[in-house]
């Protein structure tokens, strides 16, 4: 008996066994030597390859399920980038110098900005909220108009 590893057109490889290597060829000449997987009879011998490469075939198929680890119940610290530090340490630079050198308007900012911008209002800096659409309306009507990022510490 002589063993052959065989693979198929379609790329499966598989073994089988022949009393000799006429036998192999008069079976396969005559389409027996088929495919396990998919019956194709177009296979050839295939190229032996070292056995270490074929770990995944002698892998054994019945292995016991490896329960899952707990997921950890430690809290991952939280790590403040040095660039989310720099950028807080800008933001809050720039809040500072607003309310040094602007004025504070709230929520009446758009209404403020708008009013500087018809002439009705004294032109200078402020600074104040506005909401989305608001601030997309002073866009639009040419009014400059520059989002700054709300401190973080503001949000708590
Ligand atoms: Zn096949």
């Amino acid at each position: 008996m002589i063993r052959y590893a065989l693979a198929c057109d379609a790329g499966h490889d598989f073994e089988s066994w022949f009393r000799d290597s006429a036998a192999y060829d008069e079976q396969r000449a005559q389409g027996f030597v088929a495919c396990p997987f998919c019956g194709s009879a177009k296979v050839e011998k295939a190229i032996m390859a070292p056995r270490v490469a074929r770990t995944d075939r002698d892998a054994p198929a019945l292995s016991a399920p490896v329960p899952a680890e707990p997921a950890s119940e430690a809290t991952v610290p939280a790590v403040v980038s040095e660039k989310d530090r720099m950028l807080r340490d800008l933001v809050r630079r720039v809040h500072a110098h607003l309310k040094d050198n602007a004025d504070y308007v709230g929520p009446s900012f758009a209404d403020e900005a708008r009013r500087m911008h018809e002439g009705e209002a004294e032109m200078r800096a402020i600074w104040g909220e506005a909401t989305l659409e608001e601030a997309k309306a002073l866009i639009e009507d040419g009014i400059e108009a520059m989002p700054i990022p709300a401190l973080p510490d503001d949000r708590n």
